[in-house]
């Protein structure tokens, strides 16, 4: 038996097949399929008048523009080399965030910032300045707060991480997937590992607290020893944090993914091997399972955060800032409410008009019924803490969870059996070592929506591995 860090590899390749089918990433709870486009401004508007004016929020800026497409993308971008698209952006951008600062009931702090995309750094450095002080001067940033980036090593230039070192920030993660040059050709995203280990060193030697790689297996012509040499230059540099995503083959949302040949994509065993070879490469060099897909050395705060149980997650991942209210500003952007959430219009041009129209957008949102903060509590709990005690359940809902979710405990029995929980006699349970790597399945059972979802035809989530 293989046993790496507690955690049973050979147990894990023995489950997946049957763990490895389409299943949320629960960023939220309900998640975005539920939501409605009924969802108005007005509703938006009075979520925000009734946040705490005493608890400090976390901010998101969506900066959508990329120069050049990445055929496995399915992230909201706009692909432009014209220096106009970004002026008009800041100047709405601007807009919108002036329209949030007036709907909260107070002049709120912020504890945590972070802008993705896109290609965040598709901005010159004066205009990455411009739109940190629209946000911060809207929002005061707390002196110790959490400031992060996603970059694409590509585009990113020593001046533009200049500038954003001068800002504050102080956490990056780097856009990386494979550093095979015939994936790379084949996704459209060349990128020598030159590039991204100079925008390591860069970032440390500029006082970045953590650096964070994202890599995707599942991608053309991948096959177990060309992502091992991945890892092998990855690993070289030992970025602080490692995101390990499953390629998502969503066509019906990113048609340039109909251009990958199914003969060129690993097959389901295959990209399972790659997943199990990762995994076990990451734990042997010292990495912690953080949750779902995410790693961390064991002295980064995520560890920490998932030691002392002060974990979280929202739309911008893992993040050690337990319970903050998220607003997010720009096209397509969610922000995440005590009782709701909201998405703002996805299209620029969309975006740009409503933010015109009436300083605030949104696309679709939901407004939380009591069942679903029931819910979203114990699949927060599930996804970060590993572990939902019968007591704290009590505590916060005064109920009995072995009464309350009897049915999904059942569910939750053949889990028990594969060794992914345990579960406790009054009905709270821990996710175990091995089960951490497979969390999505664990929350799915308190998924009130889910069993509806799944009789589609067409699927709603990607493959979970
Ligand atoms: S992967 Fe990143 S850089 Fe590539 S198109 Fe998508 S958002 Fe842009």
């Amino acid at each position: 038996m293989s046993k790496t860090s507690s955690i049973d590899l050979d147990a894990l390749e023995r489950l997946l097949p049957r763990y490895g089918g389409p299943g949320p990433r629960y960023t939220s709870y309900p998640t975005a399929p539920v939501w409605s486009g009924d969802y108005a401004v007005e509703s938006l508007r009075e979520s925000l008048g009734r946040l705490d004016p005493n608890r400090d929020i976390a901010l998101y800026a969506h900066v959508p523009f990329c120069t050049s497409l990445c055929h496995f993308c399915a992230c909201n971008r706009v692909i432009t080399q014209k220096p106009e698209p970004p002026v008009e952006y800041l100047d709405h951008i601007a807009l919108e965030i002036a329209a949030f600062a007036e709907a909260v009931p107070a002049r709120l702090h912020v504890s945590q910032l972070h802008w993705g995309g896109g290609t965040p750094t598709h901005l010159s450095p004066a205009q990455i300045e411009l739109l940190f002080r629209h946000m911060t001067d809207a929002f005061p940033l707390r002196e110790d707060a959490e400031i992060s980036i996603e970059v694409d090593p590509r585009v990113t230039t020593d001046e533009q991480m200049d500038a954003l070192a001068t800002c504050g920030f102080n956490r990056i993660s780097l856009g990386v997937q494979d550093t095979n040059p015939a994936t790379q050709k084949a996704v459209h995203r060349i990128q020598p590992f030159e590039m991204t280990r100079h925008l390591t060193e860069g970032a440390r030697a500029r006082g970045f607290e953590s650096v964070n790689f994202d890599l995707i297996y599942g991608l053309p012509y991948q096959t177990e020893e060309s992502f091992a040499h991945t890892l092998d230059e990855i690993l070289e540099v030992r970025p602080d944090r490692i995101a390990l995503y499953a390629y998502a083959h969503v066509t019906w949302v990113a048609k340039q993914q109909r251009g990958f040949e199914r003969k060129d994509l690993p097959d389901p065993a295959t990209r399972i091997r790659i997943m199990l070879m990762a995994t076990r490469r990451l734990l042997d060099a010292g990495y912690r399972p953080i949750g779902m897909d995410h790693f961390a050395v064991a002295d980064d705060e995520l560890s920490r955060a998932l030691d002392d149980g002060t974990l979280r997650r929202n739309f911008m991942g893992y993040t050690t800032q337990e319970g903050l209210d998220v607003l997010a500003f720009g096209p397509s952007a969610i922000s995440e409410l005590p009782d709701a959430y909201a998405q703002s219009e996805r299209e620029i041009g969309a975006w740009q008009e409503a933010v015109r129209r009436t300083g605030l957008t949104t696309m679709r949102g939901h407004l939380l019924s009591p069942d679903d903060v029931v819910r979203r509590w114990l699949i927060g709990r599930i996804m970060c803490h590993g572990e939902v005690r019968a007591a704290d359940y009590a505590e916060r809902f005064g109920g009995r969870i072995a009464v309350d979710f009897s049915q999904e405990l059942e569910r939750l029995e053949v889990l028990q059996a594969d060794g992914l929980i345990r579960i406790g006699e009054a009905g709270g349970f821990v996710v175990e070592p091995l089960g951490r790597l497979l969390v999505r399945h664990v929350a799915m059972a308190f998924d009130a929506y889910l069993p509806e979802q799944q009789k589609r035809d067409q699927p709603l989530f990607s493959r979970t591995v």
